[in-house]
């Protein structure tokens, strides 16, 4: 529960940047930040399956259907959705990421995490040193899905000109205004970097509705955290 603890830490801070930002800035604030308005997506909770572990939940050459292109290049959403088991029994249904992984990664929201019993941590896509276990069931089959579940963090997808504009590489984490009359900023927002990648803000949707923020919303850059 520490990894989650250091959520609701980082989360409280947020507020009071939000309250302090209120206080201090007029309204018009936005316009002075340093990139142009770049769109939300709140990402709704999902699971990226490797190749061997699709093979066991649906069988051998199984290929799954496409149900939807994502923004970013490449990726799509399955049909397929498999059921999530945390360590004390509940579970939820989440839909399967294409395309496969090397390792299977399940993305869940803190209140997700925490209803299924499992302590995952606040982690980036792809960094599972520290993510936690579960269960992975469908009619077909299950497996034990070691060191799969993490929280997402908020990411920032940039093509490499655009982050070169704006000087900022890959793995850098800055802050970011939400594009509006109300003034709120969002931190710890990590940059990824990809040549194949159009410029969106990727938040949970635990974040989103703490801080009221829907798809489609816009957010500019701030500036870099240290
Ligand atoms: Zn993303």
């Amino acid at each position: 529960m520490a990894d989650y603890g250091f959520f609701v830490n980082n989360f409280a801070n947020n507020k009071q940047n939000i309250h302090n930002a209120s206080a201090q800035k007029p309204p018009c604030y936005n316009t002075n930040s340093m990139s142009r308005p770049i769109p939300v997506e709140v990402v709704p909770s999902h699971v990226h399956l490797s190749e061997a572990h699709h093979q066991t939940l649906f069988g051998d050459g199984h290929m799954g259907a496409v149900r939807q292109e994502l923004s970013q290049t490449g990726q799509f959403a399955y049909e397929e959705t498999v059921e999530v088991v945390g360590e004390n029994g509940e579970s939820i249904v989440l839909r399967v990421l294409g395309p496969h992984r090397k390792a299977t990664q399940i993305e869940l929201t803190p209140t997700e995490a925490r209803l299924l019993g499992i302590g995952a941590p606040i982690a980036k896509s792809g960094d599972l040193s520290g993510a936690k276990p579960c269960t992975l069931r469908t009619a077909h089959g299950s497996i034990d899905a070691e060191a799969s579940v993490i929280i997402p963090k908020s990411h920032l997808h940039l093509s490499d000109t655009e982050a070169s504009s704006l000087r900022l590489a890959n793995g850098a984490t800055v802050r970011m205004d939400v594009v509006g009359d109300v003034a709120r900023v969002l931190e710890n927002v990590v940059v990824r970097v990809h040549p194949t990648y159009r410029a969106r803000l990727h938040i949970h949707p635990d974040i989103a509705r703490d801080i009221w923020l829907h798809t489609g919303a816009h957010v500019r850059v701030r500036d870099i955290q240290t």
